[in-house]
């Protein structure tokens, strides 16, 4: 397992499923696309609708291209903490 990075931050968190542990599965709360208390992932950093992840069950870091640079709602379900610092 990786170590958490740096940038890692609570305050920070997206609701992307994870393409390595897909800890998601079963979860009632992640099917209605709500934000899960329990399955996010720390959003280390973003560039325009890239968003730099880490999952904080695995560890795993990867990318996750959103799309939704035209549709601002939709993005603010999916991230927290962007619009706060
Ligand atoms: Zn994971
Ligand atoms: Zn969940």
């Amino acid at each position: 397992m990786l170590p958490l990075d740096p940038q890692a931050d609570i305050g920070r968190r997206a609701w992307v499923a994870c393409p390595n542990c897909d800890d998601r599965q079963g979860c009632a709360t992640c099917e209605e696309g709500r934000t899960c208390a329990r399955h996010w992932r720390y959003l280390l950093s973003h560039t325009g609708s890239l968003l730099h992840l880490q999952c904080r069950s695995c560890t795993h870091i990867w990318d996750h291209e959103t799309h939704f640079g035209a549709t601002r709602s939709r993005w603010e379900r999916v991230t927290s903490g962007l619009r706060r610092r």
